[in-house]
């Protein structure tokens, strides 16, 4: 191809028209596309559109698992993580009755203390900073006993011998892989004395061994003279959910919970937040004062201490947990056990606006939880399918709508979805029927 460059200048000046970045980035791009062989204002618009997608953006989930590695975890509100109004100071770090600075997690603290049993708790970034923070105040220098079926891999390169590596704790395996007795813990620890610290539980959140397997109860490997720390991941607060109506449902059966694996012997218990309390990414440490406050006072906590952001988010979260409104005001809840009938209505209200050509229709599905946690577990759901792979298409729509292709179908899962955003789903299928 023979075409003759245009100037960037020029070249930035006509791209820029469609674009809603700065114009310094799409210059950027133009220098990038004269360099090419041929086809600039094509491969301008192309670097320009893969900026505009790559910055982080607001999409549907209409995917059917709710809680979406991929999308962000526990959805919230803008509303969750500032106050209205004037952009003000906040008493983050100040103690209003006394005058002077303040801990900026005691609100926290109380709240999850109130709603798990635990005498204090902290907050770090993520679960995996919480794991590693109990394990450095706690172990550092010293044996950690973990049996072989829990010495796991939970994604995104969280596993439990390299965060203890880090830790500066020795790991010591006990047990097999498939089979651990309370019997193996004893002996391990007869057999090392006092340099066992603690004995770390992980709760296997990705995946189940079936057949021939075998774990201690908390009960009988709590009583050895060794602290139980247990990582549940997924942050189940209470197995009876209180916050909701009626008994817990189907999908939580078996999930591991912080209030009850701490009254069955456990010293610490750590989790995440964006899991199953559908808050803000951080990682919880509750259980016993005296070692919360080694956790607090190692120089590790500074380096992995929240922002403030997100501890206000939080703090709403476990208000709504506590006030027993978790189910209307925390997005995830709100999903997770909305009716069928509400979801099969919303369906037919949509389709109800839909051109009738596209040829769309109800399915009844299962939608996951997701992120890890309760494996094999599933919500019955609504989804609104469509013939063909329309995936593509709906990414690429102004609010990108991700959907769930099954085979030569494409379906869109109610369940992850936000009311709020039905006629956002409205107008994603009506943009498929008219091309
Ligand atoms: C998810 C999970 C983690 C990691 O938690 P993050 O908050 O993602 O850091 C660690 N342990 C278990 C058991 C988990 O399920």
């Amino acid at each position: 191809m023979n075409e003759r460059p245009p100037s960037v200048d020029t070249l930035a000046r006509v791209v820029a028209v469609d674009s809603t970045l700065p114009f310094a980035l799409v210059v950027r791009c133009a220098r990038l596309a004269v360099a090419s062989s041929g086809n600039y204002e094509a491969v301008a618009r192309d670097l320009v559109r893969g900026i505009e997608r790559s910055l982080v953006q607001p999409v549907v989930n209409a995917t059917g698992v709710l809680l979406h590695t991929n999308l962000g975890r526990a959805p919230l509100g803008a509303e969750f993580f500032g106050f209205e109004g004037v952009a003000r100071a906040t008493s983050l770090e100040f103690d209003l009755s006394e005058g002077s600075r303040g801990s900026r997690q005691t609100a926290v603290a109380t709240l999850v203390a109130e709603l798990t049993g635990a005498e204090d708790a902290v907050i770090v970034n993520n679960n995996a900073a919480a794991v590693l923070l109990v394990l450095a105040a706690l172990a550092a220098g010293r044996d950690v006993a973990v049996s072989r079926g829990e010495s796991v891999e939970i994604g995104g390169g969280f596993r439990i011998p390299e965060v203890l590596e880090q830790s500066g704790a020795r790991l010591v395996d006990v047990g097999t892989t498939n089979k651990t007795r309370a019997s193996d813990f004893e002996r391990a620890i007869a057999k090392r004395g006092n340099d066992i610290a603690v004995i770390l539980r992980v709760h296997p959140s990705n995946f189940h061994i079936e057949g021939f397997t075998q774990q201690p109860g908390l009960d009988e490997i709590s009583n050895l003279g060794v602290s139980v720390v247990s990582d549940i991941g997924s942050g189940l607060l209470d197995a009876r959910c209180p916050w909701i109506e009626g008994p817990p449902p189907q999908w939580l059966h078996g999930e591991p919970a912080a209030r009850q694996v701490l009254a069955d012997g456990a010293s610490i218990v750590t989790f995440s937040g964006d899991k199953l309390m559908g808050g803000p990414q951080c990682g919880i440490i509750a259980g016993r004062a005296d070692l919360v406050a080694k956790c607090r006072a190692h120089p590790l906590m500074r380096a992995l201490r929240p922002g403030g952001q997100t501890l206000i988010a939080l703090q709403r979260i476990l208000l709504a947990f506590a006030a027993k409104t978790a189910c209307t005001d925390i997005p995830f809840w709100l999903m997770a056990t909305s009716s069928l009938d509400s979801l099969r209505l919303r369906a037919e209200n949509v389709l109800g606006s839909v051109a009738p050509s596209l040829g769309a229709h109800i399915l009844e599905t299962v939608a996951l939880p997701g992120a890890g946690s309760t494996p094999g577990a599933t919500i019955p759901s609504v989804a609104i399918a469509v013939n063909g792979d329309h995936t593509a298409r709906l990414r690429a729509l102004s609010v990108p709508v991700i959907a769930r292709r099954d085979g030569n179908t494409t379906l869109l899962d109610m369940r992850s979805v936000a009311t709020a955003d039905d006629s956002l789903i409205v107008d994603s299928l009506n943009s498929l029927a008219t091309t």
